[in-house]
C-alpha cells in the first residue's frame, strides 16, 4: 500500500508513560477519522447532519504524526473509529503506514469499530496489515427495523460484511445498543444469533449525546440492568473478572458459552479504571468522553510539523488536566450530563 513519504519524523523509542492525576496509566486511544457516515442512525445522527469542511480535518499524514506520537508516549492499543472509518477516502493508506509499530511491537493491537458496510472490501487487507479484532454495531437481524434504525442501511450489506470478515480470519465482536420499543423483542435472537455464528456480543446503553430532533432521548433508554434479568429468565451468567479499563462489564454464558459484554455508562461508574482518551477527526484531544474540556492538538500538529516536543508537551499536558469522571444521569426532568456533540464526533 502506497503512503506519501512523512514529513514528519518518526519515533522508535517510548519516551515515558502518561500517568494522570489519579495515577491512571493512559494506554489507549480512541481516535475518530472523519465524522461522516454512509448511515443516519436514529440515536447517533439527525437525518441532515452538517459535516466538517475537509480543512478542518487532520490530513491521513497528521492522523499518522499524531498517533505515532502517542504511542512514543506509552499508547498500545488504538482504535480506529468515526463516523464510519471505512468511508473515509484512502484510509487503508493509514491503517497500512500506522501497522508498522505493529511490527516493532510499539503498538500491541490496532483495531476498528465499524457499521460494517464496507467490510466485505476491505476485510483481507486488514487482516493483512495487522488487524485481529473488530467491533460491529449490528441493533437488529430485522431487515425492515434495520432499514429503519440506520435509515440508509441495508441489512444484507452489512451481514455480507460480517461474513467476508470472519472468512479473513479477522474476529468480530457486535455492538448491540439496548433501545426500548426497538429490540426488546430481539434479545434473544440477537444472542443465539451471535453464538452460531461464534461472534462476542456487548450492549451498549444509550447515551445522551448531541441533539437529535424529533428523537427522544428518555423514551430510547433500556436500562441495562433490565436487559440483564431478562437474559437471566433463559441463561445462566456468571460474571467474568477481566476488564479492558473501560466500561464493559462482562459475563460468560453457560449455555451457548458466548462472551457477553454490558456497557452502563449510566447505571454503572467505570471511572476509576479509565484507561482511554479520545481524538476527533479535527485532532480535538478529549480526556473523558462525558466532559467538554478538550485540548486542540491540530493547531500545534500544524503550527510545529518539525517539533514532535511540541505536541508531546501538549498531550501530556492535556493528560494533567483527565478528569475524575464524568456525569450523565437519566434520573432527572432534564438529562444532566447531556453532551452537546454526537457520537460521531468524538468516536463511539
Ligand atoms: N460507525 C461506526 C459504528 O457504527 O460502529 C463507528 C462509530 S459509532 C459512533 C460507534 C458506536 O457508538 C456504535 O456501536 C454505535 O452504536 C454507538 N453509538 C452511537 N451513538 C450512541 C449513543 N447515543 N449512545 C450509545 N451508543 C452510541
Ligand atoms: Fe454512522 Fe455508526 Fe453513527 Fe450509525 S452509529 S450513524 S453507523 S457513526
Amino acid at each position: 500500500m502506497n503512503f506519501e513519504a512523512p514529513k514528519y519524523q518518526d519515533h522508535h523509542e517510548v519516551k515515558s508513560k502518561l500517568i494522570d492525576p489519579f495515577a491512571r496509566e493512559i494506554n489507549y486511544l480512541r481516535l475518530s477519522v472523519t465524522d461522516r457516515c454512509d448511515f443516519r442512525c436514529l440515536y447517533c445522527m439527525s437525518e441532515n447532519m452538517q459535516f466538517l469542511p475537509k480543512k478542518d480535518l487532520l490530513t491521513l499524514e497528521e492522523l499518522d504524526y499524531m498517533c505515532s506520537t502517542f504511542i512514543k508516549l506509552g499508547v498500545k492499543k488504538l482504535r480506529v473509529t468515526g463516523g464510519e472509518p471505512l468511508v473515509r477516502r484512502d484510509i487503508m493508506k493509514f491503517f497500512g503506514r500506522i501497522s508498522r509499530h505493529l511490527e516493532t511491537g510499539l503498538l500491541e493491537e490496532l483495531t476498528l469499530t465499524t457499521n460494517g458496510s464496507q467490510l466485505r472490501r476491505f476485510s483481507s487487507d486488514l487482516y493483512k496489515i495487522g488487524v485481529r479484532r473488530i467491533n460491529v454495531s449490528l441493533d437488529t437481524l430485522n431487515e425492515e427495523k434495520f432499514s429503519k434504525i440506520t435509515r440508509w442501511g441495508r441489512l444484507s450489506q452489512v451481514l455480507d460484511g460480517i461474513q467476508a470478515a470472519q472468512d479473513a480470519g479477522l474476529q468480530v465482536k457486535i455492538n448491540t445498543v439496548a433501545l426500548k420499543n426497538f429490540n426488546e423483542t430481539e434479545l434473544f435472537s440477537i444472542t443465539d444469533w451471535c453464538a452460531s455464528k461464534n461472534l462476542d456480543l456487548t450492549f451498549i446503553e444509550v447515551m445522551p449525546m448531541g441533539e437529535l430532533g424529533e428523537e427522544d432521548r428518555k423514551s430510547q433508554y433500556w436500562s441495562l440492568r433490565d436487559l440483564r434479568k431478562k437474559l437471566e429468565e433463559n441463561y445462566s451468567l456468571h460474571n467474568l473478572e477481566e476488564s479492558t479499563g473501560g466500561p464493559a462489564r462482562y459475563v460468560r454464558v453457560e449455555e451457548t458459552k458466548q462472551k457477553i459484554g454490558f456497557i452502563t455508562p449510566l447505571t454503572h461508574n467505570f471511572c476509576e479504571s479509565c484507561n482511554r482518551v479520545r481524538v476527533t477527526c479535527t485532532g480535538e484531544l478529549f480526556m473523558c468522553l462525558g466532559q467538554e474540556n478538550n485540548a486542540n492538538l491540530r493547531d500545534t500538529i500544524r503550527k510545529y510539523p518539525n517539533r514532535p516536543e511540541e505536541l508531546e508537551n501538549d498531550i501530556k499536558a492535556a493528560i494533567d488536566n483527565k478528569p475524575k469522571g464524568h456525569d450523565f444521569d437519566y434520573s432527572r426532568a432534564s438529562i444532566k450530563g447531556q453532551m452537546s456533540r454526537h457520537m460521531s464526533h468524538t468516536g463511539g
